[in-house]
């Protein structure tokens, strides 16, 4: 198993989905008591179990899994992980809680947006309703004066968290910053419908506000530059935004509005290749993304 460390007290977990490197990741705070952000994949919960083990974090020690979102590749595992975190307790937006206790729903609407994907990721299973903390701000004492604070980072979702940590001064933007592709150190939207521009765009400008040293993506890794990375992804996801608007209006197909994107985004432009043959972010990011901002654009243009 792969873990690294990547800051003061700060430990990344290659969860290694499915056998996908480079996808998904959970991070370990090791303050006063260790402190997990992302659970991860159901499936891939083994992988973290083995990375903390790696770390020599007892899991009785855990106190908080803090989670971005309930997406499956984010908060999907965290049932299955509780199982083997005897005093952890999950946090979780408000909005997101239901899910969590109750994943019977998410479940089927999941497989609906991810087809096969769903699959690699496993079904979630519920978290006892006892030991979900739900939070839209606040902080947590990590030890040593540090301490994890949560800001509301809606857009990708209606219920996305960002954490900062005062450790290292980095934030875990969950999907509210993109998806970081380590292999060319680039952003690239993955937003399926439903999409919320204007409050994702406000949600950047909160996370600027942080003024952020480097960025923890959970898909995936450190990166740095963070507030010119997120003052960029403002701008490629207007950008997206104003082609499907045009798309819209000229009634073209998804291929077209995704064609038109590849030839007009910078970076799609460079990475496009290896996304179109990636097995995940080929439907991610070029089918189920760029329906989420057309479906966006129909909303906007009452159609
Ligand atoms: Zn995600």
């Amino acid at each position: 198993m792969h873990t690294e460390k990547i800051g003061k007290n700060l430990f990344m977990v290659e969860l290694e989905t499915g056998g996908f490197k480079n996808l998904i990741c959970s991070y370990v705070i090791k303050g006063k008591k260790p402190f997990l952000v992302e659970s991860g994949p159901t499936n891939s919960i083994p992988n973290l179990l083995s990375g903390l083990k790696e770390l020599n974090v007892e899991l009785e020690d855990v106190e908080y899994v803090a989670v971005t979102h309930v997406h499956l590749d984010h908060g999907g595992g965290a049932g299955t992980l509780l199982k083997f975190l005897p005093n952890a307790k999950v946090i979780v937006h408000p909005r997101g809680m239901p899910h969590l206790i109750d994943p019977e729903r998410l479940w089927p609407s999941s497989q609906a947006v991810l087809g096969f994907i769903s699959e690699i990721f496993g079904k979630p299973e519920p978290v006892p309703k006892e030991r979900v903390i739900p939070v839209t701000e606040g902080s947590f004492d990590l030890g040593d004066g540090a301490k994890l604070t949560v800001t509301e980072t809606v857009g990708h979702a209606s219920h996305n968290l960002s954490f900062h940590e005062s450790f290292n001064g980095g934030v875990f933007p969950g999907d509210a910053a993109g998806t970081y592709l380590p292999e060319f150190h680039v952003v690239v939207p993955t937003t399926p419908p439903p999409f919320y521009l204007d409050a994702a765009l406000a949600s950047l400008d909160k996370l600027i506000s942080l003024k952020p040293t480097v960025l923890y993506f959970s898909h995936f890794g450190k990166a740095t530059n963070a507030v010119e990375r997120l003052k960029d992804y403002k701008l490629q996801l207007q950008l997206w935004a104003d082609i499907a608007e045009e798309g819209v209006r000229e009634n073209w197909s998804l291929e077209q509005v995704r064609d038109r994107i590849i030839a007009q985004d910078k970076v799609m432009h460079k990475v496009a290749d290896f996304i179109k043959s990636h097995r995940i972010y080929s439907k991610t990011v070029l089918e189920n993304c760029v329906r989420g901002f057309i479906e966006y654009a129909k909303q906007k243009q009452g159609s």
